[in-house]
C-alpha cells in the first residue's frame, strides 16, 4: 500500500459488550495511527422483528465495497425465528475459509508456553452442506459435499496466508484412508496448489493423528488446512491451548472481502460495566491490518498488547486483574506511544 491509502473499514459494534470493545479498538488504532476509517451500522436483534434479516442488505453492500468488515458478538436469541446470523453471513458475502491464528498470549498460564499455529478451514461445504434427509425411520443419510473449487480455494487462501506471514509449512488434515473420494479429492488439491509454492513446506496429516498431537506438542505444526468439520473442532481444541475462545482472533475470507470477529459472545454478565477484555476483537482487527499488508502498524499494536499483559500489571477480571476495560486500553495506547 503507498503511504497515504486509507481503508474504511465497516465496523458493527454489536450487543453486550460489543460497543466497549469497538470503542477500545477505535482508540488503540487512533493511537497506533492506523489509516482506517469506521463506517458504523449498529445492528442489534433487539431490533429487529423475527423472520427480518439481522443485517440489512445495505450493511452487506458496504462490507463488499469497501473490502473489510469487522464485527462485535451479536447477541442471537434462540428459538424466535431468526435466521441463524453466521449462516446469512456466511451465504451473503461468500465467507469461504475461517482463519485462526492461535498464539501463546504472554502471561497467560496454559499447559503449553510456545503456541504458535493457524487453523484455516474451509467454510462452505464439506460435513456442514446440510443435505440429509431420513431415508426411512430410523435411517437418515447426510451428504459430504467436497468440490474442487472449494478445496482449491482454500489451500490457496492457506498457502498465501503462509507466505504473507512468514510461516513455514502448511499441513493438509484428513480422513483419506476413511473417505478415500471425498478427502482425497482435498489432498488432490492441497498437493496441486503446494507445488507452486516451492518455498513452503507441505505435509498431510490424519485427523486423529493430528489431535493427538495438537495436544502432545503443538510446536510440531504451523498453517493446517482442512474441511469444514475438521476445522470446526481443531479450531476449537487450538483456542483452548491458549487460554480459550476469549482470546483468540478470528477472520473470515469472501470474495474480494474478510470479515474479522471476536468468537466470544455478548457477555451480558458484564456488558455496560466496563469490564470487558478487548483484547480477541482487538488481535481479530490485527489480523484485517495484515490483511492490509500493513505489517508495521500490526507488529506495533501487537507488541504493545503482549507488553501489558506480560508485565500484568494492567489486566482485565477475566485475567485475573483489576482493570477497567478503559485502564486496559489506556495502557496499550501509552505503549504504542512509547513506539512511534
Ligand atoms: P459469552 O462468550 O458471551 O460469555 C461466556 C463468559 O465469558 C461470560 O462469563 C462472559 O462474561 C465471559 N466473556 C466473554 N467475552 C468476554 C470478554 N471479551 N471479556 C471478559 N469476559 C468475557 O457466551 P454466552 O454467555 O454463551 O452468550 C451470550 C450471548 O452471546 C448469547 O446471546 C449468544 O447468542 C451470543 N453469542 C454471540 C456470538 C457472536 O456474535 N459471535 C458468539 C457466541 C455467543
Amino acid at each position: 500500500p503507498s503511504a497515504s491509502q486509507r481503508y474504511t473499514v465497516t465496523l458493527f459494534p454489536g450487543d453486550g459488550i460489543g460497543p466497549e470493545i469497538s470503542k477500545a479498538v477505535q482508540d488503540i488504532f487512533a493511537a497506533a495511527q492506523i489509516p482506517i476509517d469506521w463506517e458504523v451500522y449498529h445492528v442489534s436483534t433487539k431490533s429487529v422483528k423475527p423472520g427480518e434479516e439481522l443485517i440489512p442488505k445495505e450493511a452487506l453492500d458496504a462490507v463488499k465495497r469497501n473490502g473489510y468488515g469487522l464485527k462485535g458478538p451479536l447477541e442471537t436469541p434462540i428459538g424466535k425465528g431468526h435466521k441463524s446470523l453466521n449462516l446469512t453471513l456466511r451465504k451473503a458475502l461468500s465467507l469461504y475459509a475461517n482463519v485462526r491464528p492461535c498464539v501463546s498470549v504472554p502471561g497467560v498460564k496454559t499447559k503449553y508456553e510456545n503456541v504458535n499455529v493457524v487453523t484455516v478451514r474451509e467454510n462452505t461445504e464439506g460435513e456442514y452442506s446440510g443435505l440429509e434427509h431420513v431415508v426411512y425411520p430410523g435411517v437418515v443419510e447426510m451428504i459430504k459435499l467436497i468440490t474442487r473449487e472449494a478445496s482449491l480455494r482454500v489451500a490457496r487462501y492457506a498457502f498465501e496466508y503462509a507466505k504473507n506471514n512468514q510461516r513455514k509449512m502448511v499441513t493438509a488434515v484428513h480422513k483419506a484412508t476413511v473417505m478415500k473420494r471425498a478427502d482425497g479429492l482435498f489432498l488432490e488439491c492441497c498437493r496441486e496448489v503446494a507445488q507452486e509454492y516451492p518455498n513452503i513446506q507441505y505435509e498431510e496429516l490424519l485427523i486423529d493423528t493430528c489431535a493427538a498431537r495438537l495436544v502432545q506438542n503443538p510446536s510440531r505444526l504451523d498453517v493446517m488446512v482442512m474441511p469444514n468439520l475438521y476445522g470446526d473442532i481443531l479450531s476449537d481444541l487450538c483456542a483452548g491451548l491458549i487460554g480459550g475462545l476469549g482470546l483468540t482472533p478470528s477472520g473470515n475470507m469472501g470474495q474480494g472481502c474478510m470479515l474479522a470477529e471476536a468468537v466470544h459472545g455478548t457477555a451480558p454478565d458484564i456488558a455496560g460495566k466496563n469490564m470487558a477484555n478487548p483484547t480477541a476483537l482487538l488481535l481479530s482487527a490485527l489480523m484485517m491490518v495484515r490483511e492490509m499488508k500493513l505489517f508495521e502498524k500490526a507488529d506495533i499494536v501487537e507488541t504493545a498488547v503482549y507488553d501489558v499483559l506480560r508485565e500484568g500489571k494492567v489486566r482485565t477480571r477475566d485475567l485475573g486483574g483489576t482493570a477497567t476495560c478503559t485502564e486496559y486500553t489506556l495502557a496499550i495506547i501509552d505503549k504504542i506511544q512509547q513506539r512511534i
